[in-house]
């Protein structure tokens, strides 16, 4: 493809930090930024232009697509159907959109390249919640197919007697019954892949989450994580080919005894790559931008010995003076004004060189 020169106009779909971080690096390399979402968000702070409008508005897509050289979205709960007009224009495609955006799909897509899975069954409806309970069995986590993140649209299940409170926590929609995993670590592995097949493989941090949202990641992964992160990013290689994505894929793994198990993918940048903003020689926002504009992606070689990102969850960001007073730690706040538990406000990034 034509590379698409700085000075062009990305558009992004979406305006949480995502797009804001996606923003301050396309900037960076001279482009400038039109963000298109219902209500405004840390995004708009640094976009040049602002569409409001809803996802299933075709000819507002239509209009901003128009005045955009390029699309592409920040989160992946954007209804795919309205997208189809302005499909042409859209990086990663909503092929990566489509199968990301649905729990069943994404693992079926993994398995189908060998990649390991939990246990899992799709639940339509009560009955089939218990038909599923008995085939999966305790401990599980009943998680909605669609529109879940951060722990969100989930309900951990260790015994029948927990399947009616289940299914009212996620209010009867469409989901998958997952046997619960054991797990040594958690961690992700994040690859940029350009229109012409070349990817950019990031060194896997692992991640903690407390109370389903991402708290930490840090790099490098400790030495007996080295076969498994391999393994993993062999697959991740594997699946961007195998869906023709061309940006940032984010896929989180479980680090289990017999292997890496994929839980979930995002075709687009992740929290677990923060750290590459100051922790890698090209982030993962400036890899997305140089992957859908048809650039050289950079590179994901390391800046410091250890890198350590901490998300700052709602009040946490009260901190800031402290944090901001602190050496070597640099600091992110996504201007949000109402600070509210759970809530990402920013966070923080530290290496050690
Ligand atoms: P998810 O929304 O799927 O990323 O889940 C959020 C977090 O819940 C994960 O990062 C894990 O810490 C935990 N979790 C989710 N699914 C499982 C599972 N099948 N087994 C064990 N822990 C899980």
């Amino acid at each position: 493809m034509t590379p698409i020169p700085p000075g062009s106009t990305i558009g992004i779909l979406g305006s949480g930090q995502l797009g804001r971080m996606l923003g301050v690096a396309a900037a960076q390399i001279g482009y400038r930024i039109h963000v298109y979402a219902p209500e405004p968000g840390p995004a708009c702070d640094i976009a040049s232009a602002f569409t409001a409008g809803d996802y299933d508005e075709t000819d507002k897509l239509a209009a901003f697509a128009a005045a955009c050289d390029i699309v592409t979205y920040e989160f992946e709960n954007v209804p795919v159907a309205p997208l189809r007009g302005i499909a042409g224009k859209v990086r990663p495609s909503l092929r990566s959109l489509e199968i990301a955006q649905a729990r069943d799909d994404e693992k079926a897509f993994v398995r189908a390249l060998g990649g390991r899975t939990a246990p899992y069954a799709v639940v339509a409806d009560r009955e089939g919640l218990t038909r599923a309970f008995a085939e999966i069995g305790a401990p599980a986590i009943l998680k909605t197919i669609r529109m879940g993140y951060d722990g969100k649209g989930q309900a951990r299940i260790s015994a029948a007697a927990d399947l009616d409170a289940a299914w009212e926590a996620v209010r009867g929609a469409p989901s998958v019954l997952e046997g619960f995993v054991t797990f040594a670590q958690e961690f992700s592995i994040l690859v940029a892949r350009g229109p012409d097949g070349s990817v950019l493989v990031y060194p896997a941090p692992v991640n903690v989450h407390r109370a389903g949202i991402l708290h930490s990641s840090a790099v490098p992964a400790p030495p007996e994580l080295a076969a498994q992160a391999e393994e993993a990013a062999a697959l991740a290689r594997e699946v961007a080919e195998a869906l023709g994505h061309v940006g940032v894929l984010a896929l989180e793994f479980f680090a289990c005894r017999d292997g890496p198990v994929f839980n979930e993918m995002a075709p687009r940048v992740h929290n677990s790559g923060h750290w590459t903003i100051e922790g890698t020689e090209t982030s993962q926002f400036e890899a997305h931008i140089r992957a859908i504009c048809g650039l050289p992606l950079g590179s994901a070689a390391l800046t410091g010995a250890r890198v350590e990102m901490i998300n700052l969850i709602g009040d946490d960001a009260e901190d800031w003076p402290a944090l901001m007073a602190e050496p070597g730690v640099r600091l992110h706040l996504y201007g949000k004004h109402d600070i509210r538990p759970g809530r990402k406000m920013g966070h923080v990034t530290r290496v050690w060189r």
